[in-house]
C-alpha cells in the first residue's frame, strides 16, 4: 500500500474545533458578565480573551480553517484561566479543570494535546494543594487523571479510524495503489507548483497490451494476479515522491514531479523493458504500452491527461509494447 499522504490535519480536528469551541461560547458567556459583577475583573478578562478565542475559532471553522498557533494559544489561555479560578474560587473553580483538560484533546493534535496537558498538570498542582484540602485535592487528581485517559484514549481511537478511513477511500483494493480519489486534485496541485515554480511535471499513461485475451485465455483470476503484479511492480519503480494511479481496468498513470520529458523517457523506456521480464505467466510474455504527456503552460488537468492518452493510442497503434511522447 502507498504511503498516506495530504494527511497532515485530519478532517477531525477541524470539525471538532469548530463544535468545541461554539459550545465553550455559549456555556462561558454569562460566567464572563457573573466574574464582572463580582468584582473578579481578571477573571472575567481571561474568559473574555477565551470567547474571542473561541469566536475566532468559529469563524474559521465555518469556512474550514484550522489555525494551530490560535489553538495552542487558547489553550495556553485556558490553563491560566483554570488555573485563576482555582485560585480565586477554590473547589468551586476546580469543575472547570477537567472540561478544560477534555478540550485540549479536541482542539489539538494529538501529541500537543499530550504537552498542553502536562502543562497544565503541572501549573495546576501547587494550586489545587495550596487552595483544596488535601481529601478533596486527591479526588481532584485522580478525576483529572481519568479524564485525561479517557480523552487520550477515545481520541486516539478517532484518529486511527480516520487515518483508516482516508487510505481505504483513496486506496485500490486489488493493486494497492492509488484509485481515482485524489488524481484529479493531485494534478491540479502539480499544475499549481508548476504555475509558481516552473517545476517540470510529466505524467505516465500505461496499458496492458491484450489484456482482453489473457482474461479469455487464462481466467479472470489469472487476469487478477497480473493487475496486482502489476501494481506491485509499479509501486516500486517509481520514486516515493511520485504517485501512481490505477485510473482503470488495466490502465495505470503516473504523475512524476519535478521530472522533464528527457527524464520521462528514460524511465518510461525502463519500466517498459522490466516490464515485459516480470513472471507474470508461466510462458506467456505480457507487454505494456505507454504515453507519455509533458505539462505545458496554460492546460489543465484534462488537457494534460488528453495528451497522455493521445500518446498511448499511437503506442497502441504503432503495434503496442512501445513508449511515445
Ligand atoms: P489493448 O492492447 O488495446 O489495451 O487491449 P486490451 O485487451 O488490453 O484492452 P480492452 O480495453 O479491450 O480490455 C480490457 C479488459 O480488462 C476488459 C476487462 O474485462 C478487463 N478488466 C477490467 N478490470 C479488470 C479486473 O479488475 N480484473 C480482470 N481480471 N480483468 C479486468
Ligand atoms: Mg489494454
Ligand atoms: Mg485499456
Amino acid at each position: 500500500m502507498q504511503e498516506l499522504r495530504n494527511s497532515e490535519l485530519p478532517d477531525f480536528i477541524v470539525k471538532s474545533t469548530l463544535g468545541v469551541s461554539f459550545i465553550a461560547a455559549v456555556v462561558l458567556t454569562p460566567f464572563a458578565f457573573l466574574s464582572f459583577f463580582q468584582d473578579r475583573y481578571f477573571l472575567g478578562i481571561t474568559i473574555l480573551l477565551i470567547l474571542t478565542f473561541c469566536s475566532m475559532n468559529v469563524w474559521f471553522g465555518l469556512q474550514n480553517r484550522y489555525h494551530n498557533s490560535l489553538n495552542l494559544f487558547g489553550a495556553l489561555l485556558l490553563t491560566v484561566t483554570t488555573a485563576l479560578a482555582l485560585y480565586q474560587l477554590g473547589i468551586k473553580g476546580s469543575y472547570w479543570a477537567s472540561v478544560a483538560v477534555l478540550s485540549f484533546y479536541f482542539i489539538l493534535p494529538e501529541k500537543q494535546a499530550w504537552i498542553i496537558n502536562a502543562i497544565f498538570v503541572a501549573a495546576i498542582t501547587p494550586i489545587a494543594l495550596y487552595v483544596l484540602e488535601p481529601q478533596v485535592a486527591f479526588r481532584f487528581f485522580a478525576t483529572l487523571l481519568a479524564i485525561s485517559l479517557f480523552a487520550f484514549t477515545s481520541t486516539r481511537e478517532i484518529y486511527k479510524q480516520n487515518y483508516l478511513l482516508t487510505e481505504q477511500s483513496i486506496t485500490d483494493i486489488l493493486t494497492g495503489l492509488y484509485n481515482r480519489a485524489l488524481l484529479q486534485s493531485s494534478l491540479e496541485n502539480a499544475i499549481h507548483q508548476n504555475d509558481r515554480l516552473g517545476t517540470d511535471m510529466t505524467i505516465l499513461m500505461l496499458d496492458i497490451d491484450h489484456f482482453k485475451a489473457i482474461n479469455d485465455q487464462f481466467g479472470h483470476d489469472i487476469g487478477d494476479s497480473v493487475l496486482k503484479a502489476t501494481g506491485e511492480f509499479l509501486n516500486n519503480a517509481f520514486r516515493a515522491s511520485d504517485m501512481v494511479f490505477r485510473v482503470g481496468g488495466e490502465e495505470f498513470l503516473a504523475l512524476m514531479l519535478n521530472t522533464d520529458i528527457n527524464n520521462a523517457l528514460k524511465i518510461a523506456e525502463k519500466i517498459r523493458k522490466e516490464f515485459v521480464q516480470l513472471p507474470l505467466i508461466p510462458n506467456h510474455i505480457v507487454t505494456i504500452s505507454i504515453g507519455i504527456s509533458h505539462l505545458k503552460p496554460d492546460m489543465d488537468w484534462k488537457q494534460w491527461m488528453k495528451q497522455g492518452d493521445e500518446n498511448l493510442y499511437k503506442a497502441k497503434s504503432n503495434g503496442r509494447n512501445k513508449v511515445v511522447a
